[in-house]
């Protein structure tokens, strides 16, 4: 007898609406299916466990089987299966509510697509692909009748009783025309790749093979025969299930090449496990950086129950902790719910914290243990940390011990180690430590020289990341200052007030002005004439550190600025009072060679800072010639 009905009080067919939207993510139909096959097989597997389910459980594979002739997708599960009665309650009212909620929520958001591939709409999301679906299934319960239910994509459904006698559910999809790409072994074969490979129940894919004659068996079962026996999709037990204490290294390393097979081995792992007071499990790879902001990000996939869900994991964890690998699995990541609301719901708050809290444990852990070894990998957790200290203050504060500075040298500090090590010869006059640094110690050479006759200490600050994180660490750090190491003259450098005398007097210093000013012609720059140490160079091409970074900043678009395109850079001019090429221009008869040898003079300066070029260097060199030839 046939049983007819409508699925639901709701009036509003919402399968127009199913199958219209969501277009292009309309391959998780598969994932929802198999996600049911295995919660139904799950939950015959625990009865079994608890001893409420006394029969064999058998062989538990699920299966997902094509036929191209008859275009149909079955998924076949073995597990406990409805009675009329439960496909009444769940299918026809509970997930067809839950799927009439779904489409009321989504119907008019259109812009927000990425959140709809990570939404699970069910079991209605087979209607995306099928005119019609069946399901056949049979209850584990001794005694249960079978149940045959039929819906074509109307609000009505037929239900009527099966001869099936097996435990478990076939859900049969007719796939529609504008869905036959359902119907590639190719493309099913791929989408189970991506959602089914670490599913606890074994998944099995195949085509129906054509040797064996359509029809039903003698207990009215369909009769299908796979064709690869043994394409099993999955994995059922992934590294991130089990117990730390039952991994070793390697099986760590392989799970990584299985999960990114192009990618170099990652540096160390993180094994995350907690279950209060939220669910999570997983392992996150270090991967080796380079330095540079190239890095693939959304490397990172999330996993509900080991349903793969998506890779794109903004707003779910931690900015910075994107740019690790790996795995994170939880059921408790709310997933019906818009990207705005992910932010503020509290379990992924939380969940933040504990990943950011155990990453921070981690590193500091390795830095404790093995010190050495922990700076030889600095160059590629550097950019990491760094990033992690510059937008999660929590991290900060665990990261402010472990983080390391490089001097020119080649060693390492950390921020109170660097800062104890220079504070004796590095304070200006208001009791500042002044840091150092260095963005290119090739071409700084000639300002690191110098500083090193004082034995000033110079750090290595050349990632695109340091100049944020210079203004960063400056805010942090009491009464420290940074500074780039050609920022200003080096008795000025760190303005601890020292001066030296000038051996000029002061109408020498205004007429050695004149020449320069005259010699340098460009009205933009600021020439002041000072008393440096007669070794010091003749002539020193300065930027001040505030002007530097304004315009560091505003190239790479950070730190709150807008881009602002290139900035105009008011380079300062010292001329050295003091060293001998100075007397030796004052001491000149004609104004013009004069002018020369200060053209001399400034020229060398810009040469030692790479700022010659062009019209202007040949014109040096011209003159170099000509004055070596005298
Ligand atoms: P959800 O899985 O989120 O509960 P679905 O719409 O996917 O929502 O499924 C609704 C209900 O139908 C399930 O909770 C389950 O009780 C039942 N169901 C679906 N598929 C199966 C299956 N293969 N075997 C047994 N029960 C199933």
């Amino acid at each position: 007898m046939k049983e007819k009905g409508t699925i639901s009080i709701h009036t509003e067919n919402i399968f127009p609406i199913i199958k219209k939207f969501l277009y292009s993510d309309h391959e998780i139909f598969l994932r929802e299916l198999v996600a049911n096959a295995v919660d139904a097989t799950q939950k015959l597997k625990r009865l079994s466990s608890l001893g409420e389910f006394k029969h064999e459980l058998g062989d538990v594979t699920v299966e997902v089987i094509v036929d191209k002739k008859k275009k149909t997708i079955t998924i076949r599960d073995k597990g406990i299966g409805m009675t009329s009665e439960e496909i009444k309650k769940y299918i026809n009212q509970i997930a067809f509510s839950g799927a009439a909620d779904f489409v009321e929520k989504f119907k008019d958001s259109g812009d927000d697509k990425d959140i709809i591939g990570m939404f699970g709409l069910g079991f209605y999301s087979a209607f995306m692909v099928s005119n019609k679906v069946e399901i056949i299934t049979k209850s584990y319960l001794d005694k249960s009748t079978a149940a045959h239910w039929e819906c074509d994509g109307n609000t009505e459904f037929a239900i009527s009783s099966s001869k099936r006698t097996k435990r478990g559910t076939d859900v049969v999809l007719h796939i529609n025309d504008d869905s036959k790409e359902f119907l590639e072994e190719n493309r099913i074969q791929g989408i189970l790749e991506k959602y089914a490979k670490f599913l606890p129940v074994s998944i099995k894919f195949g085509q129906k093979d054509k040797s064996v004659e359509d029809g039903k068996d003698k207990d009215g079962n369909p009769k299908y025969k796979t064709v690869k026996e043994d394409n099993i999709i999955n994995s059922t037990d992934p590294i991130w299930t089990k117990s730390p204490s039952d991994l070793k290294d390697e099986d760590y390393l392989k799970f990584y090449r299985e999960l990114y097979p192009f990618s170099e081995d990652p540096q160390f792992w993180i094994h995350l496990n907690v279950d209060y007071p939220f669910n999570l499990t997983g392992v996150l790879y270090f991967p080796r950086l380079k330095n540079d902001f190239e890095i693939p990000k959304n490397k990172i996939q999330l996993y509900s129950r080991q349903v793969f869900i998506t890779n794109e994991v903004k707003d779910i964890v931690p900015e910075f902790l994107m740019l690790l690998h790996g795995v994170i699995d939880s059921p408790d990541i709310p997933l019906n719910v818009s990207r705005s609301f992910l932010q503020s719901d509290s379990n992924v708050k939380k969940i933040n914290a504990y990943v950011t809290k155990k990453v921070a444990d981690k590193l500091g852990e390795l830095y404790k243990k093995d010190r050495k070894a922990y700076q030889e990998k600095w160059s590629n957790i550097g950019l990491f940390v760094k990033y992690g200290m510059l937008t999660d203050e929590k991290f900060y504060d665990k990261a402010k011990n472990f983080a390391l500075l490089k001097n020119t040298d080649g060693n390492y500090f950390t921020l109170d180690e660097y800062r104890e090590k220079v504070a004796v010869n590095q304070k200006d006059k208001d009791d500042n430590v002044v840091f150092l640094y260095t963005t290119d110690s090739a071409k700084q050479d000639t300002f690191i020289q110098s500083a090193k006759k004082r034995s000033y200490d110079i750090l290595v600050l050349n990632e695109v990341i340091d100049s944020h994180w210079i203004n960063h660490l400056e805010q942090k750090l009491e009464k420290t200052n940074l500074k780039r190491v050609d920022a200003d003259t080096i008795d000025k450098l760190i303005g601890n007030g020292n001066a030296n005398e000038s051996v000029l007097s002061e109408e020498e210093q205004t007429q050695l002005k004149d020449v320069f000013t005259k010699a340098i012609d460009n009205s933009s720059l600021m020439i002041q004439v000072e008393s440096m140490a007669p070794d010091e160079m003749p002539v020193s091409i300065t930027l001040p550190e505030f002007m530097r970074r304004m315009k560091d900043m505003a190239a790479t678009g950070g730190g709150g600025m807008p881009f602002m395109g290139p900035m105009p850079e008011t380079y300062n001019v010292a001329i050295n009072a003091n060293h001998p090429i100075s007397s030796k221009i004052l001491a000149a008869k004609r104004e013009d060679t004069r002018v020369k040898y200060a053209k001399q003079a400034y020229d060398l300066a810009l040469l030692s800072q790479n700022m010659l070029d062009g019209a202007s260097l040949t014109k040096f060199i011209e003159r170099s010639v000509e004055l070596a030839s005298k």
